[in-house]
């Protein structure tokens, strides 16, 4: 069955192998096409009619782990697809290629495509029927279940009355301003959209009043433990405790969102990791805020996606950035899956050079398949394969709550080789790491290092660090403020860690032995507390 996503693969980079014009990008262009695959030489006649509805299945329970995974449904009347089947036709919708719901219904939906190009307000590319149930209201306490209505949202529970998060329509509401902000998006289409969400707790109610999918649309015949999405209905687990069900709300809600807008969700790392981005959120006092950067774990309960990451370098099992690009829809039954796409979605939205391609990308959604949106998003970023492979290990091998991609970035320089005995240069001590745009000719060189400046904002007032750090605190497991330094060879870095995930101290002085790297300097402090960095530090370089 893998072959087949393979297959189906490869019928789309085929014509863009042959016929792709050159790379904007030079760097990207240096290795080989990245979601090529090379081992499959056979080329499938894709199936006459694509899938039609994109299916997001959401297996996010920490304590279970779950078929789930984003997969293609024929429509709600069709047999019941394996996942392996029919999920890389769902991520790939070609736009010269009408995404029929079933083959019976061609007439209807060639209309509403008509419809499409002279409404912009209509969902675009419509993936199938927008419902999968129909919904009657009047007879739904005579199952158990309660509704209640807002502009945009229908609420369906069997919760008690008085447990009922009642919040969900506010949130809802907000939630589709930050979207369509995100996106680009031109609110007035969603004027007069409108989400189901059934927050179940015993399905057998909702099964009974036949506001339940069939098994055999369900991924493995049943409902995840997170959620699931079809169109403008939502199904939602009652999580542990109101925070997890409000992100399994928002997770699902943000496909429904991208379905609705662009007709399409994005390869399986993209879909799975703007839901889980967007779901990351802060609810207080009755405002939201979607893709909120949290500091404390305490906030986020349940949610525990730092902790896979982190435990993944525990046990050496880190991916690449480019292995999360190229996950299948096979490798969502793994939590592990979703904390990586978040992660990826994070730096692509988070890193100041990352996000306006990125964003500008995420307007081509339903544009192309999902494989050239992948290659036309590593070609239009400003960083090299390298440069961005470095800054995805610095940061995921740091991952923090309320990790800040923006202030991460490494500061990348022209590089030139050290020809002078002695040079001096000002860097700020933002915690970031910064390139001296020095490559050390092989031999000995001492660097020194003098400053004063801020690594913290506290209540008893800033705290103040020299070169050597703060052993009041530790960041990293190295002293708050202490000056490090990496020495970076050549392009190594792809097949192993970077010497910037392996920082060295600096402090006042160190010898080098150099054999012809770049040198890296930075100010050790969390990456999730940059924002109260101020100062400078002048540095020393001079051969032995
Ligand atoms: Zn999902």
């Amino acid at each position: 069955m893998v072959r087949n996503w393979f297959g189906v693969l490869l019928w789309f980079i085929c014509p863009i192998m042959v016929g792709c014009g050159p790379s904007s990008s030079p760097d990207v262009r240096q290795v080989a096409d990245p979601f090529a695959n090379p081992e499959n030489t056979s080329v499938p006649t894709p199936a006459s009619t694509s899938s039609t509805n994109a299916i997001t299945t959401d297996n996010k329970s920490p304590a279970t782990r779950e078929p789930s995974g984003i997969i293609a449904n024929t429509g709600p009347n069709s047999p019941s697809p394996t996942i392996e089947e029919l999920a890389p036709p769902s991520r790939t919708i070609s736009p010269k290629k009408n995404t029929v719901a079933n083959p019976s219904t061609d007439t209807l939906v060639n209309a509403s495509l008509a419809t499409d190009e002279t409404d912009p307000f209509l969902p675009k590319r419509k993936l199938g029927p927008l419902e999968l149930v129909d919904v009657q209201v009047a007879p739904l306490l005579e199952f158990g279940l309660r509704h209640s209505e807002s502009k945009h949202l229908r609420l369906i529970t069997d919760l008690p009355e008085a447990e009922i998060p009642t919040e969900f329509h506010a949130v809802f509401e907000q939630a589709i301003g930050q979207w369509t902000e995100f996106c680009g998006a031109d609110p007035r289409r969603f004027a007069d959209w409108r989400l189901t969400c059934f927050l179940v707790v015993d399905e057998v109610k909702f099964q009974r009043a036949k506001l339940f999918p069939g098994a055999g649309q369900l991924p493995q015949g049943k409902l995840p433990p997170g959620g699931w999405q079809y169109g403008n209905q939502v199904w939602v687990r009652q999580q542990l405790g109101p925070y997890y069900t409000r992100h399994m709300l928002l997770h699902e809600a943000t496909h429904a969102f991208f379905a609705f807008n662009f007709g399409a969700l994005g390869s399986p790392w993209l879909a799975e990791g703007l839901a889980e981005y967007f779901a990351v959120h802060r609810w207080a006092d009755g405002r939201l805020q979607l893709a909120a950067r949290v500091t404390d774990k305490d906030e986020l309960p349940y949610w525990g996606r730092v902790k896979l990451i982190r435990d993944a370098f525990q046990t050496g099992q880190p991916k690449t950035l480019l292995e999360v690009m190229k996950f299948p829809p096979a490798a969502f039954p793994q939590v592990e899956s979703y904390a990586w796409s978040w992660a990826a979605v994070s730096l692509y939205a988070g890193h100041p050079k990352l996000r306006p391609a990125f964003l500008a990308q995420v307007q081509k959604l339903g544009q192309m398949t999902d494989t050239q949106w992948n290659r036309e998003l590593l070609e239009a970023v400003p960083l090299s394969r390298l440069q961005l492979e470095t800054q995805w290990q610095v940061d995921t091998m740091s991952l923090q709550y309320g990790h800040d991609f923006a202030r991460t970035a490494i500061q990348w320089r022209d590089v030139k080789v050290a020809d002078q005995s002695e040079y001096q240069l000002t860097l700020p001590a933002d915690g970031a790491w910064h390139s001296t745009g020095l490559r050390l000719a092989t031999g000995e060189w001492v660097v020194t290092t003098t400053g004063s400046y801020q690594v913290a904002q506290t209540e008893m007032g800033p705290l103040i660090s020299e070169p050597d750090g703060v052993t009041i605190r530790y960041a990293l497991g190295a002293p708050m403020g202490q000056v490090q330094f990496a020495l970076q060879g050549d392009p190594a870095i792809l097949q192993g860690m970077s010497e910037l995930t392996k920082p060295r101290p600096l402090s006042v002085r160190a010898v080098m032995q150099s054999t012809g790297e770049e040198l890296f300097v930075r100010v050790n402090d969390l990456p999730s507390h940059l924002e109260d960095n101020q100062g400078q530090i002048t540095i020393v370089i001079r051969r032995k």
